[in-house]
């Protein structure tokens, strides 16, 4: 792509006139490409103007859920050069505040129910703020801050002559936050070349490169998150297939939705799946062909599950980190997803190696270490914080995932667990995620997480937070033993306790921190 092409007008560029972009599970409102690409354009001369004056460089935030607003203002602020931020709306109001600290956004696009999780106005009187809702700008707005509501400026006339910023490939487009799941979470700067590269991906791998509209997609992972943001608010932009957007998961909003709509294709992380297996009958799911899962592990007895009670639906994997500003590896048919397990094929434009985490040794196929993987969607470099970028890219542009995977004979990538959440066992290091995947095919488990438990003489051993069946009994020491039977010996988990729900982010990857706490506070 030229080297002067920004996101937005890749994007844009792409014609799909007449065809439906979006679609408000909600109230059944429909954005057309031809009505999407007019707002964001508005919204762009809008922000552009006082008393935003949105430029090159700048820092914009959004704090929402999920909403059919949330990829015009992502657009509209990067198609300005400014650098999209965003935070979790279910971050308390002091995480947020350690963020918007961080990375100093001078535009806030946010709810009025949000408003309040917002720095106050004495500690950020700065920040203009846009409601990211259809409704009139209320007359008795509380926050001076409050400059517009998005409806209001997405209907702005463009103005073509307005003073624009070049922008580059080489710019920064985006700031997202790591989740945070193994150890601080950290700002990850991707460019336009990086958010541009991914879209072609998506294009390629999800086959919707020379369709004008065959897929009606279901978002239910979050835009905040660099899974939603990059499949959702920009990348399916591009294909010409519609995305319907519902607010936050619930099972049975997902399933009126996908009912309703008609949806083909659902993306969503292994819980999801967890709970439409787990449900006692099948689960109505109307055309659905296609469901996509990433963000977190998923073992192959949970897809012989899923694939038992909805033979119609295949099952594909994608494999990514924020680091990676999305998908580096991924399934894109039923014939690939038959290799158990596998998170497929490397994206295209994509080098990886198994490198040994101890000797920085590379490892021929089917031998287990640290993928490291590169390519032109890989981040520039952790948000001013060079001692973590060091740690994490290399010179040469190899960026280090923290993931413990093989690649086998064919060139498929499979990912055993991470690599800090390794359980060490006398030496021996147990993946949890393994003991996950087997425990799932337990008739009578609902759902599972497996922590390293601390022990003096042991270093640690693997112990299993057990989600039962409505009506089981089972015991711990049934657990214990069904596990025994298929492991070996260092693996088996030495310690169970039952709880009523495994405590997951958004990305669908288990609190481990949370459970360590709660099973070491009891020592
Ligand atoms: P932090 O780095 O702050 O702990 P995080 O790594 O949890 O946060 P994300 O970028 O959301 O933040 O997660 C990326 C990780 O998710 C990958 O490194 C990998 O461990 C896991 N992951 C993503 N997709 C898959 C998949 N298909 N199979 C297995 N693991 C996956």
């Amino acid at each position: 792509a030229d080297p002067n092409l920004d996101v937005v007008t890749f994007l844009a560029s792409r014609r799909h006139a007449g065809v439906v972009a979006l679609i408000d599970a909600a109230t059944g409102r429909r954005i057309t490409f031809t009505d999407l690409w007019r707002s964001v354009a508005g919204a762009a001369t809008a922000l552009s103007a006082p008393p935003v004056s949105l430029r090159k460089g700048h820092v914009a935030l959004i704090l929402s859920p999920n909403s059919v607003h949330f990829p015009v203002a992502a657009l509209a602020a990067m198609s300005l050069g400014a650098v999209l931020t965003t935070a979790n709306p279910l971050n308390t109001a002091g995480e947020i505040a350690k963020q918007v600290a961080d990375a100093r956004p001078v535009l806030a696009f946010t709810t009025r129910e949000l408003l309040p999780k917002l720095p106050p106005l004495a500690v950020a009187h700065d920040l203009r703020v846009v409601l990211l809702e259809s409704t009139r700008l209320p007359e008795d707005a509380s926050d001076p801050r409050i400059v517009a509501t998005i409806d209001k400026i997405s209907t702005t006339a463009p103005d073509p002559a307005r003073r624009k910023d070049r922008v580059t490939q080489d710019d920064a487009a985006t700031l997202l936050y790591s989740s945070g799941t193994t150890g601080p979470s950290k700002g990850v700067v991707a460019t336009h070349r990086s958010l541009i590269s991914m879209v072609q991906i998506i294009l390629t791998r999800f086959r919707l490169e020379d369709s004008d509209k065959t897929e009606t997609f279901l978002c239910t992972v979050p835009m905040f998150h660099v899974y939603g943001l990059v499949a959702f608010a920009t990348g399916l932009l591009g294909s010409g297939a519609t995305v319907v957007v519902l607010s936050k998961y619930e099972l049975p909003e997902m399933l009126r939705s996908i009912n309703s709509y008609g949806v083909t294709y659902l993306p969503l992380v292994p819980p999801i799946l967890v709970a439409m297996v787990a449900h006692p009958k099948p689960l109505p799911l109307g055309q659905l062909r296609k469901v996509l899962s990433g963000g977190a592990p998923l073992g192959k007895e949970l897809i012989e599950g899923f694939k038992e009670k909805y033979p119609q639906v295949e099952i594909l994997q994608g494999y990514g980190l924020t680091e990676s500003t999305a998908i580096g590896a991924s399934t894109d048919s039923a014939e690939e997803s038959r290799r158990y397990g596998t998170a497929g094929l490397l994206s295209p434009n994509t080098e990886a190696k198994i490198v040994d985490p101890d000797s920085g040794e590379a490892l021929p196929v089917n031998h287990t270490g640290e993928l490291w993987i590169r390519g032109p969607y890989v981040m520039k470099g952790y948000f001013k914080n060079t001692e973590a970028t060091q740690s994490t890219l290399t010179p040469d542009g190899w960026l280090k995932t923290g993931d413990l995977c093989y690649i086998d004979d064919d060139g498929y990538l499979f990912v055993v667990d991470r690599l800090k959440e390794l359980i060490k066992y006398k030496g021996y290091q147990v993946p949890p995620a393994e003991l996950e995947a087997l425990l799932l095919i337990h008739p009578e488990v609902a759902d599972v997480a497996v922590i390293p438990f601390p022990d003096r003489e042991v270093g640690q051993f693997p112990m299993a937070y057990v989600v039962r069946k409505k009506g089981s009994n089972l015991s711990e020491r049934e657990v214990m033993e069904f596990v025994a039977k298929q492991v070996a010996p260092y693996k088996k988990v030495r310690k169970v306790a039952f709880v009523t729900d495994i405590p997951k982010n958004a990305s669908g990857k288990i609190l481990r921190k949370d459970l360590i706490k709660l099973a070491t506070s009891k020592l």
